[in-house]
């Protein structure tokens, strides 16, 4: 038997138990199936049911957020060293069941499994990161003057909402789960209603491993409602949300009245620029694995790749030649590098910017139509002759599509990469290390790459400036977020006090 039968054969069993019955959300340790009935969640493969799921609605969210309260006052005490000790016992078995979350997360999401096998390990690198930073999560400084000692204390925020998007679960639900964990907040998460499944199964790993009942909660559902219901919550104080760029407004606002604190991780159009001096052939490797690997539904990919002119032509010729021999396929087959996009309606997205090419004058150099596998996959798409004005430079597509603009200087090369609203990433291909050094301080990204693609240090922060983001993850940075810095001042003595009414 291949590998891929054999692959299917395991994603079968895994997935079993998911149907015939609704997945409920997992409120305060125990399964709830709630009230607002279900939806359907479907296989990006043949837009088949894998299940069915309950329908969150306020009610659960309130639920959930009362259970997530609770659960804070004792789990807020819980020692560093005992937190530490659960977090990597969660860790150990995320590693016991890499198989089955990676298969069940390219069934429900369509990512080919030659990327998916890594990410539930990567999820359990998250776990054990901040595992091992919670005995020091309250760490402050000691800040004395000549009459007060001033130290600086951190405290968990409280019980905090986590609101994921669809592209790459499991990894982003661990990204934000696990460093709130450490920090001693609670968790409301809410999952993508196109692939909740994986979110269902870390909630039952954490459970089992030994997370206190109501610290990490799940309510399934859609953002309108049961996303914008834990928005709402007045006993949830922050929101860790990653998704668009248009619903973290919504966010922003829906939390106004109760001011949330918000960390927004969102869009990005991000430039890949390309100087002649560079290492073609690694930056070539660089560019379309960023745009064509996870389907390109990656917020840090490298959809416009900005290329000097006087290598353009050729470099654009290559690309395409690349591109034409990607392997579209099944998700859970080993030669798989482009699986089926997420749903029907994102595929009619992605595939409507073709259109707009070519009113536009951009030249399909390859792609830009569906592909004959079936109703969700789409040919890896390149589009050459682009300008920055052009919808296809502009727009976030969240799809296998690279649009490649030519520039004529290092000064063109930076207005082009800064003229949109996003500014997540920027990868620059170049030997002159001036030249390196020069561009990446004036590039309008929160995460710079020089001679590299996005390889990934968790220490480092995370994030977009513009309209790709507030706030940093990684390392202490994500402390920052789900904890409260307190000063506290003791007098050394008896200092002046003045003294009124005397
Ligand atoms: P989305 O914004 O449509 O949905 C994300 C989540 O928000 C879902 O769980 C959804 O149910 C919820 N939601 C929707 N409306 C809501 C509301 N009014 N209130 C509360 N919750 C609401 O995003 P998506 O289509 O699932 O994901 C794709 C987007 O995510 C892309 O723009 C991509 O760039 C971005 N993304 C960013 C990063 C990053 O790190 N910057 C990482 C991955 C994805």
């Amino acid at each position: 038997m291949s590998e891929f039968d054999e692959a299917l054969l395991r994603a079968q069993r895994y997935l079993a138990r998911f149907g015939g019955k609704t997945l409920a959300h997992l409120i305060d340790g125990k399964s709830v199936a709630g009230s607002g009935g279900t939806f359907d969640t479907l296989s990006p493969v043949d837009n088949t049911l894998l299940a069915k799921v309950a329908r969150g609605t306020s009610a659960e969210i309130d639920q959930a957020a009362k259970a997530a309260k609770r659960a804070f006052a004792s789990w807020r005490k819980v020692s560093g060293e005992k937190r530490r000790e659960i977090m990597h016992k969660i860790a150990d078995a995320i590693v016991a069941r890499a198989d089955e979350i990676a298969l069940v997360e390219c069934m429900d999401t369509g990512q080919p499994i030659r990327y998916m096998s890594k990410a539930a390990l990567r999820g359990a690198e998250n776990f054990r990161f901040y595992a091992d930073r919670a005995p020091q999560a309250a760490d402050g400084q000691s800040l004395p003057t000549g009459t007060h000692l001033n130290y600086t204390t951190r405290e968990p925020i409280g019980p905090v909402g986590v609101i994921t998007p669809w592209n790459t679960p499991f990894m982003l639900s661990t990204w934000k789960i696990a460093p709130a964990l450490a920090a001693g907040c609670t968790v409301v998460h809410k999952p993508a209603e196109w692939s909740p499944l994986t979110a269902a199964l870390l909630a039952e790993i954490a459970l089992e491993a030994g997370l206190p009942a109501g610290v990490l909660n799940v309510v399934h559902g859609f953002g309108e409602d049961a996303g914008r219901a834990l928005t709402e919550h007045p006993d949830i104080k922050a929101i860790g949300f990653v998704g668009e760029t248009s619903t973290g407004s919504a966010i922003m606002a829906q939390g106004s009245q109760t001011l949330k604190r918000v960390h927004f991780e969102l869009g990005g159009k991000n430039p890949v620029i390309v100087f002649d001096d560079a290492d073609l052939d690694r930056a070539l490797d660089a560019v379309l694995f960023m745009i064509y690997s996870l389907n390109g539904e990656r917020c840090t990919s490298s959809s416009r790749a900005l290329v000097h002119a006087s290598i353009y032509k050729e470099f654009a010729a290559k690309a395409a030649e690349r591109v034409r021999k990607i392997r579209v396929g099944h998700p859970l087959d080993p030669r798989t590098e482009i699986g089926p996009l997420i749903h029907p309606r994102h595929v009619a997205k992605v595939l409507s910017y073709a259109d707009a090419a070519r009113s536009d004058g951009a030249t399909v150099a390859a792609g830009g139509i569906r592909s004959s596998l079936g109703e969700n996959y789409v040919e890896p798409t390149l589009y050459t002759d682009a300008h920055n004005g052009m919808k296809i430079a502009q727009e976030e597509i969240f799809g296998p599509v690279l649009t490649m603009i030519p520039f004529a200087d290092e000064q063109e090369a930076l207005s082009i990469a800064n003229d949109v609203r996003y500014g997540l990433t920027a990868y620059i291909w170049t030997r002159d290390v001036g030249r390196a050094h020069r561009v990446a301080q004036a590039v309008e990204a929160g995460m710079v790459w020089v001679n590299s693609e996005n390889v990934r240090h968790l220490p480092t922060p995370f994030g977009g400036v513009k309209s790709s983001g507030i706030g940093r993850d990684g390392g202490d940075y994500s402390f920052d977020f789900y904890m409260e810095t307190k000063n506290i001042a003791i007098a050394l003595g008896d200092h002046k006090i003045s003294r009124l009414g005397v």
